[in-house]
């Protein structure tokens, strides 16, 4: 595989929906696998089957119904989640199981009560365990980015033995910076005398909203694996985003000289799809999918798209799939955008009508967050023929 290929592993349907408000049924579940695989995502984390009997359901039929990419599902290192998993995902083309423990003290001692010498054998029957289902298995230490590193790498060179394919090293409170995580990643590569046996992966959540940020500086660290969720869905804060990664390998290959298997045309209607599937939508200022994401209202700024969308648009919204760029009309609006707008729904209008026109659509923007094309027509009406019935303000029409 090319050395620069980013492998995109979703785990929308795993930690994505274990978020309070984004519960899935199977059905659902189905429905944006396929939308998932159609996005060109690698791998889908279908579910945790020991958790319920639906999400083992939902891994069950994902398995059935979704043949490009590899399905995992998550087991802790035990013998009932792992043989649970290895059952949900018999009908699998291509099967990953992901076993995980935690490695930090903290977890090791508040939370699991068990010695670091319990853990590491936990880690190593685990992967072994997991091994005589598939080959494609991936192991994570929880907490990895709390944990003690010269015990992190001992964990990591015997899972690796065991055949690991992929470790991957969560930052699972979202408590990273991005400099401090890729020496994380660069250290750990250089300590573990087989490291270049497996792959890198990082799952970063989003506490201190570096999700992103440091899924990138985890990439420049040597990862060759990102997990992430559609709209950043996820525990607490949530995952790190799938679109914004995505897009900010391709906008910036310049500094990022990464690729992907996305299609990044995609983005937008997936993100559509979760959010009428959950009934959760996005900010509007989301970057990438949010209403907002490439809308102008500021005249300087509509005056520049007009003239030339690179002045403010650093990728184009049908390269993510967005709906074309929206200049929206409202107090922070110049006149320039008022008579493109003007001109699209076929008013041909005087220098002096304009000057009347955009006053009135400022004014009108003080009372309303946007202005519609039926605005603007009366406001046209109301400068040709001031007196008449249109005259009436177009605020007090709408009780403003
Ligand atoms: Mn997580």
């Amino acid at each position: 595989m090319d050395s620069g290929r980013i492998v995109i592993f979703d785990t929308t349907l795993r930690d994505g929906e274990q978020a309070p408000g984004f519960t899935m049924d199977v059905p659902d579940k189905v429905t944006m696998a396929r939308a998932l695989d159609v996005l060109g995502v690698d791998i889908i984390e279908a579910g945790f089957p020991i958790a319920s009997a639906a999400d083992a359901e939902a891994v069950t039929q994902v398995s059935r119904e979704v043949r490009r990419p590899v399905i995992a599902a998550l087991a802790r290192c035990r013998i009932e989640d792992i043989e649970e998993a290895a059952r949900a995902l018999a009908g699998a083309d291509r099967k990953r199981i992901h076993t995980f423990i935690a490695t930090s003290d903290l977890h090791l001692t508040r939370k699991l009560r068990i010695t670091r010498d319990a853990c590491l054998e936990a880690a190593v029957n685990g992967v072994r365990l997991a091994r005589r289902f598939t080959d494609d298995v991936e192991f994570s230490a929880e907490d990895a980015t709390r944990t003690d590193p010269d015990f992190l790498c001992r964990v990591i060179e015997a899972v690796v033995r065991e055949g690991c394919r992929t470790v991957n090293l969560p930052d699972t409170v979202g408590y990273s910076t991005p400099d401090e995580i890729r020496s994380f990643f660069e250290d750990i590569r250089g300590r573990v005398p087989n490291a270049d046996q497996t792959v890198f992966s990082a799952h970063c959540h989003d506490d201190l909203g570096l999700a992103v940020a440091n899924s990138l500086a985890a990439i420049q660290g040597g990862v060759r694996q990102v997990e992430c969720t559609i709209n950043g869905i996820g525990e607490r804060a949530g995952n790190a985003s799938v679109e914004e990664i995505v897009m900010a390998l391709s906008v910036r290959r310049d500094r990022l000289p990464y690729c992907t298997g996305i299609d990044t045309t995609g983005l937008y209607a997936t993100s559509q799809l979760l959010t009428r599937l959950t009934n959760e939508p996005v900010q509007a200022n989301k970057a990438i999918v949010g209403r907002n994401a490439f809308a102008h209202e500021a005249g300087i700024h509509q005056d520049g798209v007009l003239k030339d969308p690179t002045t403010y648009e650093i990728m184009r919204p049908q390269d993510v799939g967005q709906p074309a760029g929206r200049l929206v009309l409202g107090r922070h609006s110049g006149r320039h955008a008022v008579q493109q707008r003007l001109e699209a729904i076929g008013l041909t209008i005087t220098a002096a009508e304009l000057e009347q026109a955009y006053h009135a659509v400022i004014s009108l923007g003080e009372h309303r967050k946007a202005i519609g094309d039926g605005d603007l027509r009366r406001i046209v009406e109301r400068v040709r023929c001031p007196g008449t019935a249109a005259a009436e303000t177009v605020g007090s029409r709408r009780g403003v």
